[in-house]
């Protein structure tokens, strides 16, 4: 059976051919100076992702990793921090912290829903003892965007941890501006590149809490990163993932060709057609309607059907890989990706695919009701000219 598959998950994304095509690169020494030169560019390359001017050491491992090593390099047994929780990746970091000791104060709110800066505000004047605040920058079990920036605000006086695992590259992350001490990402989402390798930049008042912090640590100890970083090659303590850093290299030169902003502005409009491709059809969004979420959309399925199975069955017949929730809501919500290499025409399809699913279920919506819609915002795409054209012309048979 002829197949072409459309991968529009929120993680592991499509790659750009040349990103592809980098993974087939024969295996080198990491130990050279042409290597160096590469693992230079790329933690470069990162620092302008994130908006910093900080540390950026990378390791071998998810993200989960990177996260972890936060944890191991920041903290001691029994110190308090806040977590804000509002999905899936929130209550990874509950969990994560709690099995190393640490004393978690859980600002849980409902799945779908921002935890407000002046909440947190609020409890770390209640509980001085707080002396981080945890956050998730994109939550991608709902597709929220956290305001960072208003968070950096409220939390000026202790330490900021984010996980912009799924921000960075299509949500804007001005880590120094925003005074944010410790940033973590990975590969696999709006960078454009295969998992396997992860990052955390770290501030000056990161690093003093690294040298008083007493969990057990080994691998992930990020004082080995930077002394190797230093050595006269700069370097990794352990074997880097090679591949994955020769592919990342060229990833994040696509989107230094791109340019940040409108890499960034691309994702709002993408995630904008996601919406409003959604609405057309009749769909209830979780995501908030605007335009600041722009890696993953979120929308309730309609209250009898399963979305674990809409997800199979488009995948299955039209070669659409969406997702469908996690956790309470896995059989209830649908996740669309539009970061990393997605433009227009795969929101368009993605889209088609689950109308054509709804409509095959008996669900009464006319041919093109989403991508009527999504059409209507393609002028909108940076670099892309408008549908609307200057002149208006009439079609003539031809030989007339
Ligand atoms: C994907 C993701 C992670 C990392 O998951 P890994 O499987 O460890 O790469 C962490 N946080 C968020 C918000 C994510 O989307």
């Amino acid at each position: 059976m002829f197949r072409k598959e459309r991968l529009m998950i929120p993680g592991p994304t499509p790659l750009s051919p040349a990103v592809c095509a980098a993974g087939t690169a024969p295996m080198r020494d990491e130990r050279t100076a042409d290597f160096a030169r590469l693992l230079g560019r790329v933690l470069d390359n990162l620092r302008i992702v994130i908006g910093t001017e900080n540390d950026v050491l990378c390791f071998t491992s998810s993200t989960t990793g990177a996260f972890e090593s936060a944890v191991q390099n920041l903290f001691s047994p029994g110190d308090r921090v806040l977590v804000l929780n509002n999905g899936a990746f929130g209550e990874r970091w509950v969990r994560l912290c709690r099995a190393f000791g640490i004393e978690v104060v859980d600002l849980t709110v409902l799945w779908g829903e921002q935890v407000p800066a002046a909440v947190v505000a609020a409890a770390l004047a209640d509980d001085p003892l707080i002396s981080a605040v945890i956050c998730v920058h994109c939550e991608t079990s709902t597709g929220v965007v956290t305001d960072v920036r208003a968070l950096g605000a409220a939390a000026r006086d202790v330490l900021t941890v984010v996980d912009s695992a799924s921000g960075l590259g299509a949500c804007e992350m001005r880590a120094d501006e925003w005074g944010i001490d410790v940033v973590v990402g990975g590969t696999q989402k709006a960078l454009m590149a295969p998992p396997g390798v992860s990052f955390v930049s770290v501030s000056e008042r990161a690093w003093r809490r690294h040298r008083t912090a007493r969990l057990p640590r080994f691998y992930f100890d990020w004082a080995f990163a930077r002394d190797s970083l230093a050595h006269q090659v700069p370097r990794t303590p352990w074997t880097p993932a090679i591949g994955v850093l020769g592919q990342l290299d060229v990833a994040l030169a696509e989107l230094m060709a791109e340019g940040l902003e409108p890499r960034l502005a691309r994702h709002r409009v993408l995630g904008r057609m996601v919406r409003v491709g959604l609405r057309g059809l009749g769909l209830t969004l979780l995501t908030p309607d605007a335009d600041e979420h722009a890696a993953v959309t979120a929308a309730w399925v309609p209250a009898e059907v399963d979305a674990e199975q809409v997800v199979d069955e488009v995948a299955d017949r039209y070669g659409v890989q969406l997702t469908s929730g996690t956790g309470h809501l896995s059989r209830r919500i649908l996740r669309i990706g539009h970061c990393g290499h997605i433009d227009g025409f795969d929101v368009l399809t993605a889209v088609a695919a689950i109308e054509a699913w709804l409509r095959s279920a008996g669900f009464v919506l006319s041919p093109g009701a989403a991508t009527a819609a999504v059409m209507e915002l393609f002028g909108d795409l940076p670099g892309v000219p408008p549908v609307e054209p200057t002149m208006s012309r009439t079609l003539m048979p031809a030989g007339e």
